[in-house]
């Protein structure tokens, strides 16, 4: 049995609430995390990204232009920031992303298992197939098409994958 299904909600939503708490980490070492900005856009931080700072949080900003806007009023920004991730908190819970094929929850983003056998990092690209009301994250756009052809089917190769590692 796939006993662990239940927790992948809560796993995804870990992922996404660590991001802000390890800002700083990420601007440290360019870890490849997710980050939602105030505009709403979700975006992955790197060397050249630009941070703003209010209260004891930091707030990773998209661009130059919205971290010219943030630095007009870091609070009022990280108000917007903090509501912009709420959002995508609601969108990913609406959208039951309760993704059965995640395999770990690492600084560098959520870990995901995918039916040929590949471990990748998702990230807003990635693309889901649906089956039984379980969502499963492929690792290309290729595999996407594939399983698509037979959810059924890649869902067990999916279930056989996990279960081979985890044994
Ligand atoms: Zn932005
Ligand atoms: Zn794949």
């Amino acid at each position: 049995m796939f006993r662990s299904n239940f927790k992948m909600p809560m796993l995804l939503l870990l992922a996404i609430a660590v991001l802000f708490a390890t800002t700083e980490l990420t601007a440290a070492t360019g870890a490849n995390t997710l980050a939602v900005c105030g505009c709403g856009k979700v975006f992955v931080p790197d060397q050249n990204t630009l941070y703003i700072k209010s209260g004891d949080k930091e707030y990773a900003c998209c661009s130059k232009g919205c971290h010219d806007m943030a630095m007009k009023d870091p609070a009022a920004a990280a108000r917007m920031s903090e509501a912009a991730f709420r959002d995508k908190l609601t969108e990913l819970n609406s959208l039951k992303l309760a993704v059965a094929n995640v395999t770990a929850v690492t600084e560098k983003g959520t870990k995901a298992l995918c039916g040929c056998g590949k471990e990748f990092i998702i990230d807003e690209t990635t693309e889901y197939i649906n089956h039984e009301g379980k969502s499963y994250a492929c690792c290309t756009h290729a595999c996407h098409e594939m399983a698509t052809k037979d959810p059924a089917g890649s869902v067990k190769m999916f279930k056989e994958k996990l279960q081979a590692r985890t044994m």
